[in-house]
């Protein structure tokens, strides 16, 4: 069956909406910008978020899934229900003055947006406000619903809210990321684990009685050394990576009697993800037979690949062809530039669109893969993941940082304030509110996209990835 589609009609009035506003927007990102909070300590973040949508009219519940940092915020009734995914945590160790083009921090191993989620956050807000005053001027049916989504890096708060069904009645979801492109996000994102190995053994002077020692730190490298032998013959899609999150004090002249871990284990299925966490267990286990000390295994967080959605992806294609890109002045190309030159050859080079191989700023649309030159594998995870696979959902990039930068480095944090990435933000929002508009307003596209889910999902259910027991936590 194929489904009409004719050129979205509410292009100028979700522009002018988000421009009139944009001063709103942009202290929204800057201020969140500032705030820095990472994961489930987004007090700040999410207060000044919620309170935004309420003064434009959403009815907003808070501390939703078990964590005081989600929260939901409706406008509108009934069906269809669109979902607009907003996040705003922040990483550790990425402080970083704004608008240099040196690495200089604000704070010495303090935090930064160095994954753009200040511009995230708040793009997904302006493309709410957007739908929602669309549904009231046009009385056009249905909800609008923005999802204050915590800790994406590391604490999965996605996963979280999926596992409490709060996205049971939603029809689809649409969110993006800041990227150095114009595009849909279609990296196909690995699932993951990830686990602390806390071992105990038993302190001792490390001269006088070594012998009656038994040592943590020597479980933690022997565990190591053994997931490295491990990693040859896992499937070559995995990752694994590990960072010691306690390595048992300063003291060489004392036996470590705890030491830990942190494991994050991926693979383009969860399946494949527990089957070599079952491994990496039992090394953990033979590490600490081998020393004479315990492990306790602590399952933190985890989150599912992505399925992607053809038809939403499509349509906001469209759209943002529709839309077109931002232009930019000579002050901001100036400085895209000059920023640029600081990334090294290779990640210059890191480009898959060939359009943007010599550009400082991307101006131009990168076309969507087609089903058969998707890449397979991934190049990181989202708990975007587990939304995907309980509603059709797809995800826009806008080009906000200059071409070739990296997620997690300190030019995303320096370019975060800038009216480049401003510029970006706020397109973001126009593409997600036309998009989701679009899909509101055409039931056989929306229902052609719930099919496709299916059929992407055949005989398998979501299942969550998060062992039950496992609650949202900052720290283990
Ligand atoms: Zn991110």
């Amino acid at each position: 069956m194929s489904v009409q589609l004719e050129t979205n009609p509410y292009l100028d009035f979700i522009s002018q909406e988000i421009e009139a506003k944009r001063d709103v927007f942009i202290r929204l990102s800057d201020t969140i910008w500032g705030y820095a909070e990472t994961r489930f300590e987004e007090f700040q973040s999410s207060a000044l978020l919620s309170e935004a949508l309420e003064a434009e009219g959403f009815t907003v519940e808070r501390g939703v899934a078990g964590m005081e940092t989600a929260f939901v915020a409706s406008y509108g009734s009934g069906h269809p229900v669109a979902a607009i995914l907003g996040e705003y945590d922040a990483l550790s160790g990425l402080s970083q003055r704004a608008g240099l083009v040196e690495q200089v921090p604000v704070e010495r191993g303090g935090n930064g947006h160095g994954c753009g989620h200040n511009l995230l956050g708040t793009g997904a807000l302006a493309a709410a406000v957007a739908v929602r005053r669309c549904l009231e001027t046009e009385k056009l049916p249905g909800t609008v619903r923005y999802y204050g989504c915590p800790a994406e890096e590391s604490g999965s708060g996605k996963t979280h809210m999926v596992r409490a069904g709060l996205f049971n009645d939603v029809d689809f979801s649409v969110t993006w990321h800041p990227m150095g492109y114009n595009g849909i996000f279609q990296a196909n994102s690995l699932a993951n684990y990830q686990v602390y190995y806390k071992f105990r053994g038993t302190s001792a002077h490390a001269a006088a009685s070594p012998h009656l020692g038994r040592s943590a730190l020597d479980a933690v490298e022997l565990m190591n050394v053994g997931v490295n032998y491990l990693r040859e013959h896992v499937i070559p899609e995995a990752r694994i990576h590990y960072a010691v999150t306690n390595s048992g004090g300063s003291s060489p002249n004392v036996v470590q009697s705890e030491a830990e871990v942190l494991y994050l284990i991926r693979a383009p299925r969860v399946s494949q993800v527990e089957e070599i966490y079952r491994r990496v267990c039992d090394v953990a286990k033979g590490a600490a037979l081998m020393t004479g000390t315990q492990v306790d295994i602590v399952f933190d967080a985890a989150c599912s690949n992505l399925v992607p959605n053809s038809v939403l992806e499509e349509t906001m294609y469209r759209n943002f062809v529709a839309l077109g890109t931002p232009e930019y002045d000579a002050d901001e190309l100036d400085f895209a530039r000059s920023l640029r030159a600081t990334l090294t050859d290779a990640e210059r080079n890191h480009v898959h669109d060939p359009a943007l191989r010599d550009k400082d700023l991307a101006d131009s649309i990168t076309p969507p893969h087609t089903l058969s030159t998707r890449r397979s594998g991934g190049l990181g995870s989202t708990d975007v993941g587990d939304v995907s696979w309980v509603t059709p959902t797809a995800q826009c990039t806008t080009a906000c940082w200059v071409v070739g930068t990296t997620a997690h480095s300190w030019q995303v944090v320096t370019i975060g304030k800038s009216s480049i990435a401003h510029k970006g933000m706020l397109h973001a929002g126009k593409v997600m509110a036309a998009t989701a508009l679009e899909m509101m307003r055409n039931p056989a596209l929306l229902d052609q996209a719930k099919r496709e889910l299916g059929e992407r999902l055949g005989d398998e259910t979501y299942a969550s990835p998060i062992p039950e027991g496992v609650q949202p936590a900052a720290r283990r």
